[in-house]
C-alpha cells in the first residue's frame, strides 16, 4: 500500500465555529442510523460449514461448526429503494442522503471485515457521536473572500466559515475544496490538489544523516542539505531538559511546568524547521519524486552489523512524512545503500572518514554520495515497477 504513486495531495485542517447545529447533527445521526438499520435488516446470512480438528494421541478427530457469513445488499434496486425511504421526512438538502448512505456502507463494511476476522460479534452498528459528512456538491468555496459556504437547506439555511485569517489560508487558497466533517463546535476541512504525473520525471535519491541530507539529482548532481542547525536546536534544548530532569524532585510542580514548556518549545522549533525545509525542497524540485530509505526495514537488516551512520530517526521520519504532503515520496529497501559499489555492484569496505573502497574496481568513493546514488537507482527501478503495475493487467486480491 505504501508505494503507490498518489494522484492527489489532500491537506486537512480543523477550524472552530459558533453555529448551533445540534439539531442538524442529531438529525443526520438518525438518518445514518436509519440507513444502517435498513441495510442490516436486509443482510443475507449465508451458512458456511467450518471444519475443525483436534489431536487425540497420534490421530486427529474432526468436528464442524456453522458460521454465518453476511452478504451486504449493494445492488442498484436496493440502493434506490434505500434512498427513497431515507428521503421520506428529510428536511435538509437531499445530497445529505447520499452522504449518510456512504457513511452507513463504509461503517458496515469495516464491521464485516472485523467480523470475518473474529474481532466483532454479530451485532448491529450503533452511531453514538454526532457528525455530518458534507459532500463537495454542498460546498461553495470563494477563494478571493476565503469563504466556505455550506448548504444546510437549499435557499434557506447556510453555514459560512471564513478562513481568510486562518494560518493555513495561504497554503490552500488555490486548492480545490474537498469533503468537510461538521461537528458540534468544529469543522474538519480538506483541500485537494491533483498531481500531474506526466511531468514528474525526475527521480531524486535522498540519503539521510544526522547532520545532512545528501541528495542525488540526475541533472544537478550531488546536493547536500545542511541539517546542523536542526541538530543544534535539539542539542540546546536537550541540555536544558536534562538539567531540569536532574532537579525535578526538588520542586516537581514548578519544574514539571518548566519541563513541559521546554519540551513544547523543542517540538515546535523542530516542526517549524522541518516544515520550512520540506517546503523548500518541494519548490526547488517541483517535478521530482523523492526516494527515501524505508526506515521500518532497518532493524531487519542491520541488527547485528554495526551501523555506521549516525541517525536521528525521529527527524528523518518527520522530514519524509512532511514532504509527503507537499510532493511525492516513495520508499526503497535500505539494505547496504552506502556499501554497494555504484560501478560494479560489489560490496565495498569502509575506510576512514566518509570513504568507501571497492576492492574489485580499486576505487574509493564518498559514502554519502554512494548512498544517495544507490537510493536514486533503486528509486528508478521502483517507479518502473509501479508504472508497469498500474498499466498492466489488473490483479485482484493481490497485496
Ligand atoms: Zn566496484
Amino acid at each position: 500500500m505504501r508505494n503507490k504513486i498518489p494522484n492527489q495531495i489532500i491537506l486537512a485542517y480543523k477550524v472552530s465555529h459558533n453555529y448551533n447545529i445540534n439539531n442538524f447533527l442529531i438529525d443526520f445521526l438518525n438518518l445514518s442510523q436509519k440507513a444502517v438499520d435498513i441495510i442490516w435488516s436486509n443482510i443475507y446470512w449465508k451458512e458456511k460449514v467450518v471444519k475443525h480438528r483436534y489431536k487425540v494421541g497420534n490421530n486427529y478427530k474432526y468436528y464442524t461448526t456453522v458460521r454465518l457469513i453476511p452478504e451486504i445488499p449493494k445492488d442498484k434496486d436496493f440502493k434506490r429503494e434505500l434512498r427513497r425511504r431515507l428521503l421520506n421526512g428529510w428536511n435538509y438538502a437531499s445530497h445529505y442522503i447520499d452522504a449518510a448512505i456512504k457513511v452507513a456502507y463504509s461503517t458496515i463494511d469495516s464491521w464485516k471485515s472485523n467480523y470475518l476476522k473474529g474481532l466483532r460479534k454479530r451485532t448491529k452498528v450503533i452511531f453514538k457521536r454526532p457528525f455530518v459528512r458534507v459532500k463537495t456538491t454542498l460546498i461553495k468555496y470563494n477563494k478571493e473572500k476565503g469563504e466556505i459556504k455550506i448548504t444546510i437547506k437549499p435557499r434557506k439555511e447556510y453555514l459560512i466559515l471564513n478562513i481568510k485569517d486562518e494560518w493555513f489560508f495561504d497554503k490552500v487558497k488555490d486548492w480545490e475544496i474537498g469533503e468537510i466533517i461538521l461537528k458540534e463546535n468544529s469543522a474538519y476541512l480538506t483541500f485537494k490538489q491533483s498531481l500531474d504525473h506526466s511531468n514528474r520525471e525526475i527521480i531524486v535519491g535522498v540519503y539521510s544523516n544526522l547532520k545532512s541530507l545528501d541528495i542525488y539529482h540526475p541533472i544537478e548532481g550531488w546536493i547536500r542539505v545542511d541539517l546542523s542547525e536542526l541538530h543544534r536546536i535539539k542539542v540546546v534544548y536537550d541540555i536544558i531538559i536534562d538539567k531540569l530532569k536532574s532537579i525535578y524532585k526538588k520542586s516537581p510542580k514548578r519544574i514539571g511546568r518548566l519541563l513541559k514548556k521546554y519540551l513544547n518549545r523543542r517540538k515546535n522549533r523542530v516542526k517549524d524547521f522541518i516544515n520550512k525545509l520540506t517546503t523548500q525542497l518541494s519548490r526547488l524540485f517541483p517535478n521530482a519524486i523523492f526516494i527515501f530509505e524505508d526506515l521500518n526495514k532497518f532493524n531487519m537488516y542491520d541488527k547485528n552489523s554495526k551501523f555506521h551512520r549516525e541517525l536521528d530517526r525521529t527527524s528523518w521520519k518527520s522530514i519524509a512524512k512532511q514532504l509527503e504532503y507537499k510532493s511525492i515520496v516513495l520508499y526503497v529497501n535500505p539494505h547496504y545503500t552506502s556499501k554497494t559499489c555504484p560501478v560494479c555492484g560489489s560490496k565495498m569496505e569502509s575506510q576512514e572518514g566518509q570513504v568507501v573502497y571497492c576492492p574489485n574496481c580499486k576505487k574509493s568513493f564518498n559514502r554519502q554520495l554512494v548512498g544517495s546514488f544507490n537510493i536514486f537507482k533503486r528509486g528508478i527501478k521502483l517507479v518502473k515497477k509501479i508504472e508497469r503495475r498500474s498499466w498492466g493487467p489488473r490483479v485482484w486480491g493481490g497485496g
